[in-house]
């Protein structure tokens, strides 16, 4: 039986970063059959790996303050200094978004870091089981068993099971009875109800910008028709903090009192629609009967069509689904780990990182940032584990 001082199951991006973080030999196993496949596709190719400004508010989690102070150990600077030393180049977006310009870049670099930190890769590997006996771990794979002091669970959440996201983390947290908080697709679009399913399939491929809300979350972004509903950077956000039965509210004209601005044309015979911001056909599939030449139009009429394009309101009919995905919420409760070594509080060696615990941030390269900082914290503590 091959035996480690570590094993870390799964080699997507906190796994990668947490073997790169520490020198111990160590084995990383993943049944993909190359390493950082996610991180690979990520941010549209380009990997928004962090963002300029992060801090716990920029996270959804049952325990708003665990995520503090991994975050004040390794700061987005921390991650753009290792970038900058292996001489990858970056560039600062819009809200602070930090991309590489090559998402394969950061898979190089991760690998690389990871292969002069004494770590073995078991790719094509699936881990099937892991006991715990006295101190060791006996992880048990499709090519064999793994004797490790500590085990590193890394294995990620739900999202996009195509590039190898598997249940395997919330299936070995239930066996060791720690506490899951209940999972759900995040960062996707969201699908509308049957009766505006034709409006949707009628602008699929189109986009506005649009202010869409749910509960106390605003955000006011790109909007864009798909054929179950919408999606596009206003509506993945939403999708973080949208619960079941919640109503969505959005404002198809954000900059514009609808009202007021059919008012001050009101002598016109030209449609509605034509008077209005959009391109293409969105105000005219948007107001469908209510689309009248302005001249015609009641009082009552102009109401409901500035109802219908400054606060539309539905409850969606679910998400796209963890197909579509970019994230899990919930997951491990935080509460079950320490949160500078994230070590499981009553499983002495055992360790959570990324996006299996609750911890979910909001779009704009919060989630890859929370990879690299809990996997750095899970590291420090692997160092002195010697
Ligand atoms: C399309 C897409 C784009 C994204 N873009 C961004 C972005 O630009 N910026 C950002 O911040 N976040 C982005 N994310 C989210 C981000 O990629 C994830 O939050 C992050 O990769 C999570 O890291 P992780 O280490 O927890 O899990 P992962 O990176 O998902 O790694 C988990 C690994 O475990 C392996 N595994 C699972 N079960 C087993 C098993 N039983 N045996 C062996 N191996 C197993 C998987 O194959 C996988 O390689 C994106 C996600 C998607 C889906």
């Amino acid at each position: 039986m091959l035996t480690y001082h570590t094993a870390i199951i799964g080699a997507g991006a906190s796994g990668l970063f947490c073997a790169g973080s520490f020198a111990t030999p160590k084995i990383i196993i993943d049944h993909n059959k190359i390493p950082g496949v996610k991180v690979g596709i990520s941010g549209g190719g380009k990997c928004n790996f962090s963002n300029i400004s992060v801090t716990a508010a920029d996270y959804q989690s049952q325990s708003k303050h665990f995520c503090k102070n991994a975050l004040a150990a390794f700061k987005p600077q921390d991650f753009i200094t290792l970038l900058e030393r292996a001489g990858i180049a970056y560039e600062q977006r819009a809200h602070g978004q930090l991309f590489a310009k090559n998402a394969q870049d950061i898979v190089q670099f991760l690998v690389y870091r990871a292969k002069t930190q004494n770590t073995d890769f078991a790719l094509k590997t699936e881990v099937l089981d892991i006991q715990k006996k006295d101190e060791e771990f006996i992880v048990r794979t499709s090519a064999g068993t793994i004797q490790a002091r500590h085990v590193v669970l890394a294995c990620g959440g739900l999202s996009y099971p195509a590039l190898g996201a598997s249940s395997f983390g919330i299936k070995i947290a239930r066996q060791f009875e720690l506490n899951v908080i209940e999972q759900r697709p995040a960062l996707c679009g969201l699908s509308v109800p049957k009766e505006l399913r034709p409006i949707c399939k009628m602008l699929v491929g189109n986009s506005t910008l649009a202010q869409v809300s749910t509960g106390k979350h605003t955000f006011t972004e790109q909007l864009l028709f798909t054929h179950e509903g919408f999606s596009g950077p206003a509506v993945l956000p939403v999708s973080l903090f949208w619960s079941e039965g919640e109503k969505v509210r959005i404002n198809f004209l954000p900059d514009i009192e609808a009202l007021s601005w059919f008012y001050k044309q009101k002598n016109t015979s030209k449609k509605m629609s034509t008077l209005l911001p959009f391109t293409g056909k969105i105000g005219a599939v948007l107001l469908g009967q209510l689309d009248k030449p302005l001249s015609n139009a009641t009082k009552t009429d102009l109401e409901q069509a500035s109802r219908h394009l400054n606060a539309f309101e539905f409850i969606p009919a679910g998400t796209a689904g963890y197909t579509k995905a970019e994230v899990t919420a919930g997951g491990i409760d935080t509460r079950e780990i320490n949160p500078s070594t994230f070590e499981v509080k009553k499983v002495s060696g055992l360790f959570v990182t990324g996006e299996l615990l609750d911890v979910t941030g909001r779009l704009g390269g919060y989630n890859l940032h929370w990879a690299w900082s809990s996997a750095y914290c899970t590291a420090q503590k692997l160092i002195k584990k010697i």
